[in-house]
């Protein structure tokens, strides 16, 4: 997972590090695989933890090993392919496919096996070790999806194991470069050079969604069916300049500050989509009075304006109720004595599904309402639709959550971060951000020093992973 949008956590699990103060004790685990799956899950998971695939260095090390463990598990040279990018060889990706009764279309299962870097000085252990310590998995990928990949390849054993014949075929990707994105992700390469491989009916993603801790109590489980568009664009204005003792009405600093102060008194217009509403009719009954009414009104499919603009006081919310732009970054002139010849503000926005880099662009050249301001986007941008939350999976994922987990709500959830979940959307497959790996919302430490993975929580993560795999493929 990229670019999160969980900064408050952020901010609070900095806070609580610097303070000294411990985390809350974590809940009870959920049930736990048999322990020779445990030990398998155990063992992949240290060895890929302990591999170093960072963007430079690439997936090879990791998809070795997975493939060694898959073989020795008797999946064969027909069930897995072994994909180097052409462009770049060292980011390889794995595809293996237990094969089904035939009964519909494949279900895709996807995890990235790159890791973000970690810098052994800014850490209190060694991040490319795997080290138990407290209750806790320590190193880098612990969370950011080792676990998940590890879960993945001991679910398909155990499968296998056993014997189980799935009515549909499932394929796991095990994916290269997702954390960089762009031409070399690995879930992008595969569908654009091997759709064969790894089309399906849905994809469950395990890096995005999943449950939420605060205070050692379980709230909820999300599962991630839209998430928000990433653009950034430049804002810039120029002028002849001249010297400062004889200034002008024109003027490319004021000219800028004149728009910016416009884009700020700017509101997207706000709108609900499926998943949010779905999101929304749940959160109230977490809320009281306004908030709780606001609420059970945005989950109507007409748009209360007055209600979504009470909500969007809480910045969170805000973020999932429209598409937003904000100046991050503001540059100009040349010397103290010259009159700017440029001035220029970077302005990110997020957008809501479906929106479109020149509709926001047009509606920021109406909000600066000055046509001296240049506005460009920067980079490529993708986008992709939101996928409908499908009832019948909402249902099936709450019976696996309640065998789990008994009294934890599955929610629908969008998401301001970005993820290989993108590219199969774009690509017309309905995908589903699920993991069974839960957070502390306080303490998340994805990306960041010290990533951990509670341990009893991946186990039972194992074995969630295991369940859903196996009911979604005998689902119709
Ligand atoms: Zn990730």
């Amino acid at each position: 997972m990229k670019n999160s949008n969980r900064t408050a956590s952020i901010v609070a699990a900095v806070l609580l590090i610097t303070s000294g103060f411990a985390a809350a004790t974590p809940p009870v685990p959920g049930p736990m695989p048999p322990p020779d799956n445990q030990k398998l899950a155990h063992d992949i998971f240290k060895e890929i933890v302990e591999v170093r695939s960072v963007h430079d260095v690439g997936t090879r090390g990791v998809a070795d090993i997975l493939v060694r463990f898959l073989k020795a598990a008797g999946f064969t040279d027909g069930d897995i392919h072994v994909l180097p990018e052409e462009k770049y060889p060292d980011q390889v990706n794995v595809v293996v496919r237990l094969t089904g009764k035939g009964k519909g279309k494949p279900i895709l299962w996807n995890g990235h096996m790159d890791v973000v870097e970690a810098k052994p000085q800014d850490w209190s252990l060694p991040p490319f070790q795997f080290i138990e310590k407290d209750g806790y998995f320590y190193g880098r990928g612990t969370s950011d999806m080792k676990d998940e990949d590890a879960a993945l390849v001991a679910s398909l054993i155990r499968l296998r194991k056993e014997r189980f014949i799935p009515d549909r075929d499932i394929i796991v990707a095990f994916t290269a470069d997702e954390e960089m994105g762009e031409e070399q992700d690995g879930m992008w390469y595969l569908l654009r050079e091997h759709r064969p491989l790894v089309d399906a009916v849905m994809a469950i993603n395990p890096d995005g969604g999943s449950g939420q801790i605060e205070n050692g109590k379980r709230l909820n489980f999300g599962i991630t069916t839209a998430q928000k568009t990433y653009v950034t664009f430049t804002l810039q204005t120029t002028n002849k300049g001249g010297h400062s003792s004889e200034p002008r009405p024109d003027n490319a600093i004021y000219e800028l500050a004149r728009g910016l102060v416009g884009l700020s008194r700017y509101e997207f217009p706000f709108k609900t989509t499926a998943t949010t509403r779905i999101y929304f009719g749940k959160t109230a009954m977490t809320q009281t009075g306004q908030m709780r009414a606001d609420m059970q009104a945005l989950a109507a499919p007409k748009l209360n304006v007055e209600a979504a603009r009470r909500v969007a006081g809480d910045p969170p919310f805000n973020a999932i109720l429209h598409s937003t732009c904000v100046a991050t970054m503001l540059s100009g002139g040349h010397q103290e004595n010259a009159l700017a010849q440029s001035a220029t503000a970077t302005v990110q926005c997020r957008l809501m599904p479906d929106e479109t880099v020149d509709g926001t662009k047009a509606a920021i050249e109406a909000a600066v309402a000055d046509p001296r301001i240049v506005v460009k986007p920067l980079g490529t941008v993708l986008s992709a639709g939101e996928t409908p939350p499908n009832p019948s999976l909402i249902a099936l994922v709450q019976t696996v959550v309640d065998s789990m987990w008994p009294g934890v709500s599955v929610i629908p959830d969008m998401s301001a971060a970005s993820g290989d979940s993108i590219f199969t959307r774009q690509a017309g497959i309905p995908s589903y951000g699920i993991g069974g790996g839960w957070n502390d919302i306080n303490d998340v430490r994805v990306h960041g020093r010290d990533e951990r993975h509670e341990i009893g929580d991946f186990y039972s993560c194992v074995e969630f992973t295991y369940r859903l795999m196996k009911e979604l493929s005998q689902a119709e």
